[in-house]
């Protein structure tokens, strides 16, 4: 069994292996093939140990830079406030 998200109707479904159609191998992942009991269309699920950390680096990564951005802002709104 394997519990997915459809991101049709976004809801949460108990799924039987049955409905997995299909496996792949990836270096960095699996791909299941999985037909949605939700919908009914064939959505696809990655994962994998190395698939989650790119996943988190970029997400640290993606993080990072808005923060970066965000001190620029507010670095600049700063600058504009000083009377000069
Ligand atoms: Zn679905």
């Amino acid at each position: 069994m394997l519990l997915i998200t459809c991101p049709v109707t976004r809801t949460d479904e108990l799924v039987a292996d049955r409905r997995i159609r299909s496996v792949t191998n990836h270096p960095t992942h699996l791909a299941l093939h999985v037909e949605c009991p939700a919908c009914g269309a064939v959505h696809v699920y990655r994962t994998g140990r190395r698939w989650d950390t790119a996943r988190t680096r970029t997400r640290i990564a993606d993080r990072a830079a808005a923060q970066s951005s965000a001190d620029a802002a507010a670095a600049r709104a700063a600058r504009v406030a000083v009377p000069a």
